[in-house]
């Protein structure tokens, strides 16, 4: 190699050794008599000493012109430092350099690689290479790269193999829009890419490989928010001969595993909760359980006393915001506001004080006399200096509106900290979803889910009520994983997919494959998928899972590095069969 150590490498035990070393040049110092460069590779920072008189006129010249982020190569003897800086790991050291090699100059980078740079978002994305030269972001690729690690190391342990799955695929319905890739050879056909690898991993049960997993990309196209990408990775996994037990077990086994090695924390046994529970007290599938606010319904203690409002309420829910009493009026109001936003859509806040002498105040006074009001506080098992906060309107609209009211309240009251790790397993959910734009019913994870045999009953009457072999596992408001017991019997899946409103032709076009499959001894099976990317941002505390993405892509979907999405020329278009319709392209963000 070039070098014998690294920067990062260097001890007080090195003393007196002549070494060689290789980096880029963080910073430079001249104080005239003395010349310091911080040396920087992936490691760390090494301290070079330059020093008039000493050093040959010439090599100090040669250090004098070095800029920002040359590339050099250095030959010295390390020495102990006058003064130490016991804030890096090769602080009691510097290397009195010998002799100097430019390897390669560099222009100034258009921000600064430090820690704390100036460099705004666009510009870190352009310059994403520069971008990754940081300690925080370079740190953020080890952490994935550790996840990663680990994962294999637990998987492998358990006798998983890892199988690649095809990226040129047919479409799978898992309920995002694909991404498509037109066939040269296959005039006017196109592939599309997994969103998944879910159909290849079942049909992979059925050649009997038992348990496989695959840490894989997928691509969904869909609009982007901070914690997606139109490409990500997932942690897939499938088994057979298991009962969701079996998989729960085995999955919460990795989630601490990776806990344990990558953050050094000890997660306790995970809570199940059923999607109907979840719904009732937290209005979500993927409740924050970092802090409690439950929901509280007040349908039984509100109603009838003349104020309309709760009266012609389909459900009155609240959650006791402790502590929080002394929020002024323009606060409340804040928080009405917050509530009447479209996105949320809630017509109104009603709330209720709990004095230090235990009345409570509410804005809704005229209709509840002090014994009506002290029956809420009871409700919400309210202490002095609680606020209690109450939506009313049609169930499902008023649960969303009051999760995110208690989501902004944990936010408000510091109670979602992000070094605090709650886990759970939201289970039994709804096999169907009504969607009420298409006038159908859509799988609520994917067709490929089985129904609870004991809910099977209700399949002509109230298919809206069969629940599901489904589970998902939610860490602090996020869901990270979710998965399945998978229908395997050729008529089951064809009721399923007649359920979902295809004909069996339709079915039999898309799906007919992983049928046949299931009439030549398909096991029981099962599965599982992680949002890797999701799981390090956790891992990390950031609410960005782009940070954990080595060239991810902007809002828009786009890469700014390298300019994609682009034009592609006329001749690639027509080989591909391809002809454009006047689109003039968008202009780049
Ligand atoms: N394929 C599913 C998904 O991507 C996961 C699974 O059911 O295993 O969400």
């Amino acid at each position: 190699m070039l070098r014998t150590h690294t920067c990062g490498e260097l001890r007080i035990d090195n003393v007196g050794e002549e070494v060689i070393l290789t980096g880029w040049v963080q910073r430079l110092r001249d104080k005239g008599g003395m010349l310091w460069i911080d040396l920087r590779d992936r490691y760390g920072i090494t301290q070079l000493s330059f020093e008039e008189g000493l050093t040959p006129e010439a090599l100090l010249n040669q250090a004098r012109e070095l800029g920002r982020e040359f590339v050099i190569r250095v030959v010295g003897k390390v020495i102990e430092r006058e003064s130490k800086n016991d804030k890096i790991p090769t602080g009691a050291i510097e290397l009195k350099v010998t002799k100097l090699e430019v390897l390669n100059a560099a222009k100034l980078p258009p921000f600064m690689i430090e820690d704390e740079t100036d460099g705004g978002d666009d510009l870190r994305m352009k310059y994403r290479y520069l971008d990754l030269r940081r300690n925080p972001v370079r740190r953020n690729l080890e952490l994935r790269h550790r996840v990663m690690r680990e994962t294999r190391n637990y998987l492998d342990g358990l006798y998983f193999i890892e199988v690649e799955t095809p990226v040129l695929i047919k479409s799978t319905p898992e309920g995002a829009r694909d991404f498509v890739v037109p066939s040269r050879m296959n005039p006017g056909e196109f592939y599309a890419l997994p969103q998944s690898p879910q159909t290849f991993k079942q049909l992979l049960m059925v050649s009997g490989f038992d348990k496989y997993y695959q840490i894989v990309k997928c691509f969904r196209d869909e609009d982007l928010r901070a914690d997606r990408q139109p490409e990500f990775t997932q942690i897939d996994c499938e088994l057979s001969f298991v009962t969701q037990e079996d998989i729960l077990n085995t999955f919460e086994g990795l989630i601490h595993h990776l806990f344990q090695k990558v953050k050094g924390v000890n997660l306790p046994k995970m809570p199940r909760m059923t999607y109907a529970d979840a719904m009732r007290l937290y209005g979500s599938d993927k409740p924050d359980t970092r802090f409690g606010m439950q929901f509280v319904e007040l349908n039984s203690l509100v109603k009838n006393k003349g104020f309309k409002v709760f009266d012609d309420a389909e459900l009155i829910v609240g959650i006791n915001a402790t502590g929080a009493a002394s929020y002024t009026r323009k606060q409340l109001d804040e928080l009405t506001d917050f509530v009447k936003r479209p996105q949320i859509g809630a017509t109104g806040l009603v709330y209720a004080r709990v004095n230090e002498d235990g009345s409570v105040k509410s804005s809704v006074d005229k209709f509840y006399a002090p014994e009506d009001l002290a029956e809420w506080a009871a409700a919400f098992n309210a202490k002095p200096g609680d606020l209690l906060l109450v939506l009313a309107g049609g169930k499902d609209k008023t649960r969303k509106a009051l999760n995110e009211l208690r989501l902004e309240m944990g936010t408000r009251l510091g109670l979602r900290d992000k070094d605090t790790f709650s886990a759970l397993w939201v289970v039994d959910f709804p096999l169907l979803e009504w969607d009420e734009e298409m006038g159908r019913f859509h799988a609520m994870h994917h067709p490929f889910t089985s129904p609870k045999p004991e809910d099977l009953e209700l399949i002509d009457d109230r298919p809206s009520d069969i629940r599901a072999n489904a589970y998902d596992m939610v860490i602090n408001g996020v869901e990270v994983g979710g998965g399945s017991i998978r229908i395997h019997d050729r008529r089951l899946q064809e009721q399923m997919f007649r359920l979902l409103g295809f004909s069996n032709d339709e079915a039999k076009a898309q799906f007919g494959f992983l049928m046949e499959a299931f009439e030549y001894g398909a096991p029981p099976h099962g599965g599982i998928a992680f949002g890797f990317d999701r799981l390090c941002s956790i891992f990390g505390g950031s609410d960005s899972i782009r940070d954990y993405i080595a060239f991810p892509k902007n809002n828009s979907g786009r890469d700014v590095m390298i300019d994609a999405p682009s034009p592609i020329s006329d001749a690639q278009l027509d080989e591909l069969h391809i002809k454009m319709r006047n689109i003039t392209a968008p202009e780049k963000k």
